[in-house]
């Protein structure tokens, strides 16, 4: 998946407009070199609001991984899967970046440097540990979010109720529904002729 470092984000649908990062692919050249560790120490605080997250992997293309591994980012003693998500950082001048979560790899293992105006907005940002961020990934992605919230804040059990909205299927496919999840953004699935569906609910059912 190549798109030139700040070219329109075009991936996913978008209401705003925002510019690439880091979505590097064999055969196209990028810049390498040292980065500042301020903004290393920034933008792993990124890492843990994940947006746009999708069921498939995307892959490193400069490293060999088995078919079922998934790709790991150790930085500072701290490992986290990536390459299923993206991030989201705002500029001083209210430009958004769309940054694949592979951005750490390719720099700890690839030497990747990213855009000097990038760099400057990650070492400008305001702290991302704080709500005025988590609210505005959060409106971004329209409301509520599974993956952002395990990673800040477990929901607690009476916010879930009041969240599973509707009439659910008792049975879905002939199999009996057991358990199903509030409505919420459980990501995306890429089908291989490349049409993509939203997932709303996950549910747990049992057929005969
Ligand atoms: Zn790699």
């Amino acid at each position: 998946m190549y798109f030139k470092d700040l070219t329109p984000y075009k991936y996913f649908e978008s209401e705003i407009e925002m510019k690439n990062v880091a979505w590097l692919e064999k055969g196209h050249l990028f810049k390498t070199g040292e980065v500042p560790s301020e903004f290393k120490d920034k933008l792993w605080k990124y890492m843990r609001y994940p947006v746009r997250v999708c069921r498939g992997f995307q892959r490193c293309p400069f490293c060999s991984l088995g078919k079922n591994e998934i790709p790991t980012t150790t930085y500072n003693g701290q490992t986290r899967r990536v390459g299923y998500y993206e991030l989201r950082v705002w500029g001083n001048d209210d430009t958004v970046y769309a940054v694949t979560s592979l951005i750490f790899h390719y720099m700890e293992s690839h030497r990747y440097k990213p855009p000097k105006e990038f760099i400057e907005a990650v070492m400008n940002s305001d702290d991302p540990d704080n709500d005025d961020y988590y609210n505005r990934v959060l409106s971004l992605e329209k409301g509520y979010d599974f993956w952002l919230e395990t990673d800040r804040t477990m929901v607690d059990g009476s916010e879930a109720d009041k969240r599973s909205a509707g009439p659910f299927p008792d049975t879905l496919n002939s199999a009996k529904v057991l358990f199903y999840t509030p409505k919420g953004n459980y990501g995306d699935v890429i089908f291989n002729d490349g049409t993509k569906s939203h997932i709303s609910y996950m549910a747990i059912c049992r057929s005969d």
